[in-house]
């Protein structure tokens, strides 16, 4: 089959043909239907040969939906042909935190090399992948996979990141979205379905801007260096309840922290290399700032629930697999406005 893969520290994403997987015991194999193009790839690939706790060559793709090819001995409550989106931050499914569904905490997974399926285990960018168990897929049922793919990363984090913050998004509040591209533009989307917060969002250019609003932002503000007294004057001078940073560069966490309200929350989601100071007297009295991961299953289900409710609506551009690689340049080059997502059989 072939399949999308990181092959060498530093080289470009290359398609290539690898042997078709088969599910051992308690496995499932999926038919890929889709799988989307998110920018950590690009971060990991980015990273020295000494940083990447995973050997190569990786065969890509952390988000993905597709369809039940085959099931391992012991596997039941799945029918082949169902369609389904994969649960990616696979955990050990034993300890306290995987018994709540919170595999995205799992305490065991790096000490028994558990690893998410296209960062470090086989990922979705293939015509098939194996998924380790049964319990990290959920049904879609009639959803379009296409739509539905990316909310398996780019709809699961965003809104576990906005579930932590909603006690302070009452009517009234403002929530800040700084980057609205793949995760941005669905967390503006999640906060207007679960909140009656404002939203400012940031961007870099017009054009994500516009897509911003059109998905619900109530104000849309250019990331420069006037961004952070922009919102301030956009918020009578007091800051925001709750700033999401999807980028996490050091100039974007700096206008998360100069635009946060007292006792605000913070939250870093982009893994752009930044970092806030926390001390005393650095942030607004009672500032919270936290960088959390992925989201939970049983949070998964929730945002599935939310799209089946019709309130959210990823904006997607359709690549072949051979095409994967483009996806990633214009992706790397800020030119994808939404979600690029590989039809691995399409
Ligand atoms: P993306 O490229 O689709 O979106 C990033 C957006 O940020 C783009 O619209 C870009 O124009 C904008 N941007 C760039 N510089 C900016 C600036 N200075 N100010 C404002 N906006 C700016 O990326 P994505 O796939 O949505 O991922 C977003 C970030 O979240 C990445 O760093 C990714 O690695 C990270 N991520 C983290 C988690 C997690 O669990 N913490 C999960 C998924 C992705
Ligand atoms: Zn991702
Ligand atoms: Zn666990």
């Amino acid at each position: 089959m072939k399949a999308v893969q990181y092959r060498a520290v530093g080289e470009a994403p290359e398609v290539v043909t690898v042997p078709d997987p088969e599910p051992g015991p308690g496995q499932v194999l999926l038919k890929v239907t889709a799988a989307g193009v998110c920018h950590s790839d690009i971060a990991v690939m980015s990273w020295p040969a000494d940083q990447i706790p995973f050997p190569l060559p990786l065969t890509l793709g952390h988000e993905g939906v597709g369809t039940v090819a085959a099931l391992g001995d012991g596997v039941h409550g799945l029918s082949a042909g169902d369609s389904v989106a994969v649960y990616g931050p696979w955990g050990c499914g034993i300890c306290v935190n995987c018994a709540e569904g919170k595999e995205n905490y799992c305490l065991r997974a790096k000490e028994l090399g558990i690893m998410p399926p296209g960062l470090g285990a086989p990922g979705a960018m293939a015509e098939y992948m194996i998924v380790d168990d049964p319990r990290h897929l959920v049904p879609i049922g009639d959803l379009d996979p296409v739509k539905t793919v990316s909310l398996t990363d780019a709809g699961l984090t965003p809104y576990h990141a906005i579930k932590r913050s909603l006690p302070k998004l009452v009517p009234g509040a403002t929530a800040v979205v700084i980057g609205t591209g793949g995760l941005g533009h669905v967390a503006i989307q999640l906060l207007r379905a679960m909140t009656a917060a404002r939203v400012i969002a940031l961007d870099v250019t017009e054009e994500k801007l516009d897509l911003a609003r059109a998905v619900g932002a109530h104000e849309a503000v250019l990331s420069d260096e006037k961004a952070a007294a922009r919102v301030m004057e956009l918020t009578g001078g007091l800051g925001a309840h709750v700033v999401l940073d999807f980028v996490g560069a050091p100039p974007t966490v700096e206008t998360a922290g100069a635009v946060a309200r007292v006792d605000g929350d913070v939250t870093i989601v982009g893994i752009g290399g930044g970092a806030l100071p926390v001390g005393f007297g650095t942030l607004p009295y009672g500032t919270s700032v936290s960088a959390p991961y992925w989201g939970s299953r049983k949070e998964l289900a929730e945002v599935l629930d939310l799209a089946h409710a019709g309130a959210v609506d990823v904006h997607v551009e359709t690549y072949s697999i051979d095409e994967a690689p483009l996806a990633y340049e214009r992706l790397h080059d800020g030119k994808v406005n939404g979600r690029a997502v590989i039809l691995p059989n399409g």
